[in-house]
């Protein structure tokens, strides 16, 4: 039986791409998924079969390796966090933010810095490149990949593109930093409207929402539709955000307590490596105050 992944669900079909031949086969999902309770998602690998009117079933799911809720989407591996040097100026706390998502979700993230080319001349574009290089520095030194681009002149696309190669991608960042611009920039013919993607596609009218994966020229798959739309912390528990600052993961097994908030209590190695300089105290500010915010929210459960 063939294997594809739907790209798009709509209407009761499931639009099934075969990678290797390119083709896509507007397919129904059978009845046993109902019974079962399950239902496909885009992204999803499937198994199908075709039927006499030239439409298809998709007769089984395999195994998903992640599921994300909003969006709804399967086996997203790769999240590509797009933040502008200028324009909206970089905005760190928000990518601390994700980045917490992220490891929540068990996603790969790219950071891509956008809008390199319109950095101004003078002091006032020195200060910004050293902030650039400044929190390029820092994220590389966490274990995070940092690329930056320029829809416009080009650079780093290439880059972006072979990266992107084998991957389910979603694209997050705050409306303004260029998302839309990117990916017109890797899918020659796009055309996205450049205010933002949601608008495109997700958003429309009279369409209800929907999530549709791109396939890249390189051959990755794209969502279209923004990641991480919802970022509050209510689905994480309290030792989760810390967990999910990857270096303060690396340094809890040091703290005298089990379970350590890396807050008030005595002996935490994590807040000994801030005073002493070897973690970046903007990220634990963000962590304290995603904890505070974190203490606010109505738990869902
Ligand atoms: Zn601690």
């Amino acid at each position: 039986m063939p294997e594809g992944t739907i790209m798009k669900a709509l209407s009761g079909y499931y639009y099934v791409l075969d990678e290797g031949s390119g083709v896509t086969l507007q397919c129904r999902a059978r009845g046993i998924f109902k019974k079962r309770g399950e239902s496909p998602l885009v992204g999803d690998k499937v198994v199908y079969g075709e039927t006499e009117n030239g439409e298809g079933t998709v007769d089984g799911i395999l195994p998903r390796r992640t599921e994300l809720v909003r969006p709804p989407i399967a086996n997203a591996d790769l999240a590509v966090l797009v933040f502008s040097v200028v324009h909206p100026d970089l905005n760190l706390t928000l990518l601390d933010k994700f980045l917490v998502h992220i490891e929540n979700a068990g996603l790969e993230a790219l950071i891509v810095w956008t809008k390199m080319d319109r950095i101004p001349e003078g002091a006032e574009g020195e200060e910004i490149r050293r902030t650039v290089e400044h929190a390029r520095q820092l994220y590389t030194s966490i274990g995070y990949e940092v690329l930056p681009t320029s829809s416009r002149a080009g650079t780093g696309i290439r880059e972006l593109e072979r990266r992107l190669a084998g991957h389910i991608a979603v694209f997050a960042g705050q409306s303004g930093v260029g998302k839309s611009s990117l990916l017109n920039a890797l899918v020659p013919g796009l055309e996205l409207q450049t205010s933002d993607i949601s608008e495109k596609l997700g958003r429309g009218k009279h369409t209800t929402r929907h999530v549709e994966l791109m396939a890249l020229p390189g051959g990755g798959l794209v969502a279209d539709t923004p990641g991480f739309s919802q970022l509050d912390f209510a689905e994480l528990g309290m030792t989760d955000i810390g967990s999910c600052f990857r270096e303060f993961r690396e340094l809890a097994s040091g703290c005298k307590f089990r379970g350590c908030t890396h807050i008030h209590e005595p002996g935490c190695a994590v807040r000994l490596a801030v005073e002493q300089g070897q973690a970046a105290e903007s990220r634990y500010g963000n962590y304290r105050s995603f904890m505070a915010e974190w203490k606010e929210k109505p738990r869902r459960y």
